[in-house]
């Protein structure tokens, strides 16, 4: 492998985390998504605290987009059901709608970046390409929402580039159980790697490949109030 394309930094692949999905009074409610929301503050947390970037993707819809008539229309562009739950969403985070010339890339790649997309699959994103050069050849360590929809899709859309995925089995959730273990079992044959969100909240953690994460040797105290993280 040459230097060029090796893997190189660590980044969150935080899916769909919004209201719609997460809470029980959404629009499209994933059956108990709840029951992760701990694991998912927990990352968040994690991240904010050794400045790993976050790209959260955030279905946006049309109130006609012609996905709603496979679904209940759900996470509607300017809608309280599209925004993230607060356990996912920085108070600095960053929006990039999905319209071209939208990405510019950071000085300093930190934070959180919300990937608006109207689609399953978020590196359909009109600025996906730029994004992921300006990040080098990353590898991802993913969780959300729902696992065998766009949890599936941006896992094995990553997987045909060949970059890295950890997949977060304690902090993802399926419609069906049934669709959540056949999805599960099409990731990891795609390459995946299975890991919790303790192993990933480590200094020793290790991705799929043997690459370490490298803490930092003064992580940042978080900013946020105690009731997030
Ligand atoms: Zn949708």
């Amino acid at each position: 492998m040459s230097a060029a394309a090796q893997p190189g930094r660590l980044v969150f692949l935080d899916v769909d985390t919004q209201v719609d999905f997460m809470l029980p009074s959404g629009r499209l409610y994933v059956p108990q998504a709840e029951e992760i929301i701990p694991n998912l503050a927990r990352l968040m947390g994690w991240a904010r605290q050794h400045r790993i970037p976050v790209l959260s993707s955030a279905d946006t819809h049309a109130p006609d987009d012609p996905e709603f008539a496979l679904w209940p229309p759900h996470c509607v562009a300017g809608t309280p059901g599209q925004r993230r739950i607060p356990e996912t969403l920085f108070p600095d985070a960053v929006v990039l709608e999905n319209r071209p010339g939208a990405f510019h890339p950071p000085r300093e790649w930190v934070g959180q970046l919300i990937i608006e997309k109207p689609v399953y699959d978020f590196t359909t994103h009109v600025n996906f390409d730029a994004i992921l050069a300006s990040l080098g050849q990353p590898r991802f360590v993913v969780f959300g929402v729902a696992t065998e929809y766009c949890v599936l899709a941006d896992v094995l859309a990553l997987a045909r580039r060949s970059l890295p995925v950890a997949l977060v089995q304690d902090a993802i959730k399926p419609i069906s159980e049934e669709g959540g273990r056949k999805a599960l079992q099409e990731m990891v044959a795609a390459g995946a790697q299975l890991v919790t969100t303790g192993e990933v909240c480590s200094p020793t953690f290790q991705d799929v490949r043997g690459f370490r994460f490298e803490p930092l040797a003064n992580p940042a105290a978080t900013d946020y109030p105690s009731s997030y993280f």
